[in-house]
């Protein structure tokens, strides 16, 4: 039995539960096969077992009391998983499924998806069973306190930096970081996301969505192609769908789809500027439902639908797949469907959005296939340029983050097909993004001995 199948089925029997935590090391693991012939010492070191480990797993309880003054306890979780190469860093996620294997695969990958960037960031992630939808501002704020009360004596500017992900965007970052800074008494680059008046970076919101279109577009460059006159598919209306639209509109392609938890909007005219502000007042103003959009557009909706359940179901013809809302939304039917409607590029706006099944099979088909954490790294390489902006105590014009994000997104791109083609598996991004991600931090924690 190989070090990596060992690796995989402790991982399996130590934590039966964690299955997303199981899915994320599995497909991770399996890449990393070649890097074991190739790097004897990392097998000596132990690399392998010690990557799957945590450094360090905070679960604490949060108390806050609602608008009608009864006590609620949530469970708040950060899972600091690795600083080999900087420190901990990675997004915070409020939503109600949120468990510690769910936590603990987004810490996971976010370790590679960090090295990948070439900024000096570790991996971690954090998050809690609290949902702000529904919930008055008010009690947003309290509870936002009651979590920041607990995990300030875990984070720092030079220790952990968290950031936003579902359910934490400007509104939460501002009460999170707004109590860290009275209690701690300093003002400091301890989170990322914050908005320009106290220390935010221009472009980090539109960070995620605009990398995974860059990256996207480099991906149609390996053989010709560009987003001019495509049809494009996107999952969610949140952040990193909304700013992924943007982008998709200036780069001259058309976006039929989007959706939330509670339905999926068919829009075969496009989602223009227009109708792309519109969802954004909708999402991040008024809080609304994605809907609405049908009423004030007259398009079709599909209550209780995914976006990849309605295009199997009605046939809809895709050029290129960008995923946004969530991990497993497309399972292996949706992606043969995607493929059966003529669909050749899918990059991962979202973490883990495509089942092992459905990646398969975009592989068998030619498929140019962007993993999230390649193909989403723009949210995190943008935090760190918000870091290095806090410590240098400045700011940098719109133009000077954009460029750098889009060098970002075009360096790691090419990191990703150099590892592939290095190991014999050319434009295999999954491949090329594991070993890429993983040698970087395996090799600073060679360095470091057993520790
Ligand atoms: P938001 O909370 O802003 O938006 C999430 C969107 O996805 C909402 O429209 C939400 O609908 C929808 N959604 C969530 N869960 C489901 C579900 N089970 N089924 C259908 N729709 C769902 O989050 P982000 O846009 O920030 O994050 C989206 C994805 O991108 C996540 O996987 C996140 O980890 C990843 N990501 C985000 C980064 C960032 O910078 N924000 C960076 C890198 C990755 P509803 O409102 O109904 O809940």
């Amino acid at each position: 039995m190989s070090v990596i199948s060992t690796v995989i089925e402790k991982v399996k029997r130590i934590d039966p539960d964690q299955k997303d935590f199981h899915q994320a090391v599995t497909e991770v693991m399996e890449s990393l096969e070649p890097t074991e012939d190739r790097h004897p010492e990392f097998v000596k070191a132990g690399i392998y077992e010690r990557i799957v480990e945590p450094e360090r797993v905070v679960l604490f309880r949060v108390p806050w009391a609602d608008d009608k003054g009864n006590v609620q306890v949530n469970r708040g979780f950060r899972v600091q998983f690795n600083n080999a190469i900087g420190p901990f860093k990675g997004g915070i996620r409020f939503h109600s499924s949120v468990n510690l294997s769910i936590i603990k695969f987004l810490g996971f990958e976010q370790i590679f998806k960090n090295a990948l960037t070439t900024l000096p960031m570790g991996g971690a992630k954090g998050g809690s069973d609290f949902d702000p939808k529904g919930k008055s501002d008010g009690e947003v704020m309290r509870f936002c306190q009651a979590f920041m009360r607990e995990l300030f004596r875990h984070i720092g500017a030079e220790v952990d930096v968290p950031a936003g992900d579902i359910g934490v965007g400007a509104r939460e970052i501002g009460y999170m970081y707004g109590y860290y800074k009275k209690i701690q008494n300093e003002h400091t680059g301890v989170l990322t996301g914050k908005a320009l008046e106290y220390g935010g970076s221009l472009v980090r919101p539109e960070a995620t969505g605009y990398g995974a279109v860059y990256f996207a577009a480099e991906m149609l460059a390996t053989r010709g192609l560009d987003f001019k006159n495509k049809t494009v598919a996107v999952s969610g209306s949140g952040n990193v769908a909304q700013y992924t639209i943007e982008k998709v509109n200036q780069l001259g392609g058309k976006v039929v789809t989007v959706c939330d938890s509670s339905a999926t909007i068919i829009d075969e005219e496009g989602i223009n500027k227009e109708k792309c502000c519109y969802i954004q007042e909708l999402k991040n103003v008024h809080r609304g439902r994605i809907k609405e959009y049908a009423g004030e557009y007259a398009c079709e909706c599909f209550e209780g639908l995914t976006v990849w359940d309605v295009i199997k179901e009605q046939g809809i013809k895709i050029d290129i797949a960008i995923p946004a809302a969530t991990q497993n939304e497309i399972s292996g039917e949706n992606a043969q469907a995607l493929v059966n409607n003529g669909c050749y590029c899918v990059a991962e706006g979202a973490n883990m959005p495509s089942t092992p099944e459905a990646i398969r099979i975009f592989h068998d088909n030619n498929v140019l296939f962007g993993p999230g954490k390649a193909a989403n790294a723009g949210g995190v390489a943008t935090s760190g340029l918000e870091m290095c902006q806090n410590s240098m105590k400045l700011s940098w014009t719109r133009e000077e983050v954009d460029n750098r994000l889009l060098l970002i997104m075009k360096n790691l791109h090419k990191t990703c097909m150099d590892a592939s083609e290095a190991y014999g598996k050319k434009g295999d991004y999954v491949t090329g993004a594991n070993i890429a991600g993983f040698t970087k931090v395996a090799k600073a924690m060679l360095a470091y001995g057993i520790v």
